[in-house]
């Protein structure tokens, strides 16, 4: 079974690691010359909107899936009319745009914060009263890692923000002042069965995460995969989808959702039976689901611009160290730490030991 993958980075990496063991192959598709996944299958060095390649992924993979979202639009229809891709072209459709996903989530009662679209700095100035601030302003499409997004204090940030958007369409949404950041990861398969991760508490700073910790026992778990599951069936969904959310008054409000595995839920690699990688590869190829069941504490911790000193990561007990092979720059993720512990204070103080490493490196 080969696997084709439009994406060659840390997450197609993850997935080839996952399903070699499975006998399963790889091929990407991935524009950057130096793909962090290439040698773990055959690298189609190219553009995704490139025919030539497309069609050669077509003739040569047995299904298709992405690493990140923001696939083409055109790409994601040519494929899906020649050969079986997952998860659906749609569901890709929906996360590319903060304003369709947006609407999209509330069409199903999921709740979010309250959010509009704007097209102009006048029309930001109009609707900002309905909002007060602080607000966010957020670009609609291509914003990851808190890129494209400014917090509105006064009405003095609306000219500033709207020019480092450089006037594309944006959502102007209410500032939530969350108790804490949560999601959900689940998987859904080609004959509909669904299994749910437990929830991940995410630390996040300037955007960009940090550290995620499984929540074995949240008394959020139950609410969470009902909203999930919402989504995965309104969108006949296939593979892994992560769901991320504010608590608020200990009730959940949904932030976005990735169509794709994610990183709140690399933890699962060594915090779980089966991880989220396995699973979602499991789900486009019509294999049953594994277990989502937890093993021992588990947490993850981000490096982010560079590696801190390899020695010292593995001085730690139970620390797992997962290298992305990517040349170190400021406010790239270039490899994180599984941490699994046979006790919540072993996990606590293996978390405080690799955050204090990766603030080392960490500039950004
Ligand atoms: P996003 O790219 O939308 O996931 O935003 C990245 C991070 O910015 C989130 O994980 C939050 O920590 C923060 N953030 C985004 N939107 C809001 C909001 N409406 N209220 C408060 N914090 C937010």
């Amino acid at each position: 079974m080969k696997i084709g993958i439009l994406g060659g980075g840390q997450l197609a990496r993850m997935m080839a690691l996952a399903g070699i063991p499975l006998g399963m192959e790889f091929i990407f598709l991935e524009p950057a010359a130096e793909a962090c996944a290439a040698g773990l299958g055959e690298h189609l060095h190219g553009d995704y909107n490139d025919p030539t390649l497309l069609a050669e992924l077509v003739k040569r993979a047995d299904v298709v899936t992405y690493e990140f979202e923001n696939v083409p639009a055109a790409t994601a229809e040519f494929l899906t009319s020649h050969t079986l891709v997952f998860p659906p072209a749609e569901a890709l459709a929906v996360a590319q745009d903060r304003w369709i996903e947006k609407n999209f989530l509330n069409h199903l009662a999921i709740p979010t914060p309250a959010y509009a679209a704007v097209n102009s700095l006048a029309e930001l100035t109009q609707v900002m009263p309905s909002f007060g601030y602080p607000a966010i302003l957020k670009s609609r499409t291509q914003g990851y890692d808190g890129k494209g997004q400014s917090v509105l204090h006064t009405e003095h940030d609306l000219a500033n923000a709207w020019q480092i958007l450089k006037g594309v369409p944006a959502i102007v949404e209410a500032f939530i002042p969350f108790e804490r950041e949560v999601s959900i990861i689940a998987a859904r398969n080609r004959s509909h069965e669904i299994v749910f991760y437990p929830l991940s508490e995410n630390h996040h700073r300037k955007g960009i995460l940090r550290t995620a910790q499984c929540l074995p026992n949240d008394s959020l778990q139950a609410q969470a995969e009902e909203l999930v599951s919402r989504l995965l069936n309104a969108l006949d969904y296939v593979g892994v989808l992560a769901l991320e959310f504010f608590v608020v008054n200990n009730q959940l409000m949904a932030n976005e959702f990735a169509p794709r595995v994610h990183n709140s839920g690399h933890w699962s690699i060594e915090g779980a039976q089966i991880s989220q990688f396995e699973n979602h590869l499991r789900a486009i190829t019509d294999l049953p689901l594994g277990s989502t069941a937890p093993v021992g504490f588990s947490a993850m911790i981000n490096f982010i611009g560079a590696l801190p000193d390899i020695k010292q990561i593995l001085t730690i007990p139970n620390a797992h160290l997962h290298s992305y092979n990517k040349k170190p720059r400021k406010g790239r993720k270039i490899a994180h730490a599984c941490l699994r512990t046979f006790t919540a204070d072993a996990l606590q103080d293996g978390i405080e030991k690799l955050r204090a490493l990766a603030d080392i490196t960490d500039k950004s």
